[in-house]
């Protein structure tokens, strides 16, 4: 498969009057196409920070300070304002946890992906409008012919998110930065709308980011996983590895949050603490004071990623494991 995102030691800080603050830290990883990779940690972690610098619109003054962000060989952190909003509509699609974020509640539904469509693919206002029904038809909106006359408000909000993902796939683009897509939604629904994003997917073969704090909603849909904590990667894998063989104490830790899982292992790890604050971040192992295993080593050292079984993470309970 070929590789459509590729994120290379990434950094973002945050000047501030005491001082710079870092808020992404050497954070890599690699998305390949029909692929989707799950970006999991509590808030604060960085995850919606690395998915607002991939598709540029990071908010000042937060801004890039090091690494290389790549878009099918093509590389797009350096690009300008009016080249990465060309880049934006055509190339990647975005999907926030509010629907109402990417609409415009002026223009029917029909108008936006009309738009949209003829923007940036080679067809006719009409041609167009064939699309957006069908698009609509495959989010499973229900007749989707009268309902593309419709106002963004006069859907409910699941629907309304089955718009919007309409909305990011009419253009085609090669990668979807999905935002905890479905966290403002009726838990009813929640699982159809994640179905529905990875079903279309890849169909269309577009390599998908989805954020999230729920490691449920990975388990579910996720085929590789990245585990953030403090602004850094701390375990990355695949996802049937990072869930059954959690290297990191804090993966350990979410995994207590999925109620399956939980009650059938002995893995019921409740963390303690919160995520530190970008001005606070401890030494050495930015977790230590939360972590039930913390050894002399991590107050003073900061693990970098290490090989862990078949994944990789940051914690000196692997290095101990060669040794
Ligand atoms: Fe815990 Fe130490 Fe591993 Fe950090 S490096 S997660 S403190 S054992
Ligand atoms: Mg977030």
């Amino acid at each position: 498969m070929s590789q459509v995102l590729q994120i290379r030691q990434l950094s973002v800080e945050f000047p501030t009057r005491r001082g710079v603050l870092k808020a992404l830290d050497d954070v890599s990883f690699s998305i390949e196409a029909g692929e989707v990779v799950g970006v999991v940690g509590e808030s604060g972690a960085g995850k919606s920070l690395t998915g607002a610098a991939i598709i540029g619109l990071l908010e000042p003054p937060g801004r890039v300070c090091g690494g290389e962000i790549w878009l099918e060989g093509q590389r797009i952190d350096l690009l300008s304002d009016d080249e990465m909003r060309r880049i934006r509509g055509r190339k990647i699609g975005a999907i926030f946890q509010d629907p109402l974020t990417s609409l415009n509640p002026l223009y029917t539904v029909g108008q936006q992906l009309v738009e949209t469509i003829t923007t940036h693919l080679s067809l006719t206002a009409s041609q167009a409008r064939t699309r957006a029904i069908e698009l609509l038809e495959a989010t499973g909106i229900p007749a989707a012919k009268e309902r593309i006359d419709h106002y963004p408000h006069q859907f409910s909000g699941g629907m309304r998110q089955r718009v919007v993902i309409a909305l990011a796939l009419a253009a085609e683009p090669k990668l979807i930065v999905a935002d905890e897509p479905t966290t403002a939604l009726d838990v009813s629904i929640q699982a159809q709308i994640i179905e529905l994003l990875k079903r279309l997917c890849k169909e269309q073969g577009a390599a998908v980011m989805l954020i999230t704090h729920d490691m449920g909603v990975i388990a579910e849909t996720a085929n590789r996983v990245v585990v953030m904590y403090a602004g850094r990667v701390v375990e990355i894998g695949s996802v049937r590895d990072v869930i059954h063989d959690p290297r990191h104490p804090y993966t350990a830790g979410l995994m207590g949050s999925i109620p399956s899982i939980a009650h059938t292992a002995d893995r019921l790890v409740q963390i303690d603490g919160s995520m530190p604050r970008l001005n606070a971040i401890p030494t050495g192992c930015a977790f230590h004071p939360r972590c039930d295993k913390v050894m002399d080593v991590c107050k003073q050292e900061r693990p970098d990623l290490m090989a862990a079984g078949r994944s990789q993470a940051a914690c000196w309970l692997c290095k101990k494991e060669v040794a």
